[in-house]
């Protein structure tokens, strides 16, 4: 008799035979990164977490051009790959990827292992994308479990809970190696990604065109809306920086961003209150943050005090930005300077042409800040 604490037995050979004979005929085969090489699937995998297949394109080209090995990445200055990935946004894939390659090449003379579980101990290699990287590239079988594909299995399963709560993604993970096929694993994981990013989408799923519409507890049951459950909702946690837009005739001034943290690495305006301490906001800390009085509160014309004469300080709207986690509030102080200063006290602050900071490694909110200044 088949004991109540057995692990459940979700193997079914039918279901991978359907995933792999639709991609054959029906899936995606022309996307640049659809290749055995290493190198290039794992920066299209890196890339495509949390960004769309067409934001990713040019990027992935660009990065191609610059870096066309994974030497030539693990060779390139920091400030290079900042830039070639500004806008495509959560930069801590970004330095990741930089100090992944420079492991590649150190520990692997530049071959990525074909072993999932060495991929995993790489920086920022999960344990999903070690799956698709050795697949891809090397044919090893092992499983993939990103959002799409969650969403996927929570529909055809069934699943009833949300699918980012610890037990149920361990129930995923068991899912998702039972259902592993004996071969075509390039296939099936390529399968699994184009139903989940092309049929099985978020909103309005094309079922009338799904290889798993017959075995879909989602689409018999009508809950195909329902389905995956949505996270249990969190208010944003809110956050306030006052940032310098400090002028000098055609000239501003940006503060290169210590490594860590939110757009760590990259060149922004300089913060009095900032995201990287505390994150206390202007009122908390007995501040008023109403932008039309910031100006003459005591500890900005105090940081305002190192640059010497001052032709006119004045408060821009306050805008906010949507992180993942929390929500900006940014009251930005435009500050013109009767001229530019010889020497500056903070190292990390640099002078840059207005109209030349657009090419820079600047995170996306700044750069529409400036473009509409
Ligand atoms: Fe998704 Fe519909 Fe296919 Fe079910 S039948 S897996 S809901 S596309």
């Amino acid at each position: 008799m088949k004991s109540p604490f057995a692990a459940p037995d979700y193997r079914d050979p039918q279901f991978s035979s359907a995933v792999i004979t639709w991609q054959k005929q029906h899936g995606r085969h022309s996307l640049p990164w659809q290749t055995d090489d290493a190198y290039r699937v794992w920066l299209s995998e890196i890339m495509l977490q949390q960004t769309q297949v067409a934001a990713v394109i040019p990027y992935y080209q660009r990065f191609l051009q610059r870096c066309p090995t994974v030497h030539d990445l693990a060779a390139a200055p920091s400030e290079d790959v900042m830039a070639l990935w500004a806008g495509l946004g959560y930069y801590t894939r970004a330095r990741n990827l930089h100090a992944c390659a420079k492991q590649v090449v150190e520990r692997y003379q530049g071959r990525f292992p074909s072993d999932p579980a060495l991929l995993q101990e790489l920086p920022g290699i999960g344990r999903s994308t070690a799956a698709a990287v050795a697949a891809f590239s090397y044919g090893t079988v092992a499983a993939i479990l990103d959002g799409n594909v969650k969403r996927v299995f929570a529909r055809v399963f069934g699943i009833d809970e949300y699918p980012g709560k610890k037990a149920v993604e361990d129930d995923l993970w068991l899912r998702a190696q039972a259902l592993l096929p004996a071969q075509d694993i390039a296939a099936y994981t390529q399968g699994l990604m184009d139903l989940g990013a092309t049929i099985c989408i978020r909103n309005q799923p094309h079922c009338g065109d799904c290889p798993l519409q017959q075995r879909c507890v989602a689409y018999a049951s009508g809950r195909t809306a329902e389905l995956p459950i949505r996270k249990p909702k969190k208010a944003p946690r809110e956050k306030h920086a006052i940032m310098f837009l400090v002028q000098a005739g055609e000239e501003i001034l940006l503060e290169q961003r210590v490594d860590s943290g939110i757009w760590g690495g990259m060149l922004s305006l300089p913060e009095l209150y900032g995201m990287r301490e505390g994150l206390l906001s202007p009122s908390e800390q007995g501040i008023h943050p109403d932008p039309y009085l910031l100006e003459q509160e005591s500890a900005v014309q105090t940081w305002l005090a190192q640059f010497g004469e001052i032709e006119s300080v004045q408060s821009l709207p306050v805008w906010t930005h949507v992180f993942t986690h929390f929500k900006l509030f940014a009251h930005v102080v435009h500050c013109r300077l009767m001229r530019k200063p010889h020497l500056l006290a903070e190292s990390s602050l640099n002078w840059v042409k207005l109209n030349q900071a657009s090419n820079l490694a600047l995170p996306a909110p700044i750069k529409t800040l400036l473009n509409t200044f």
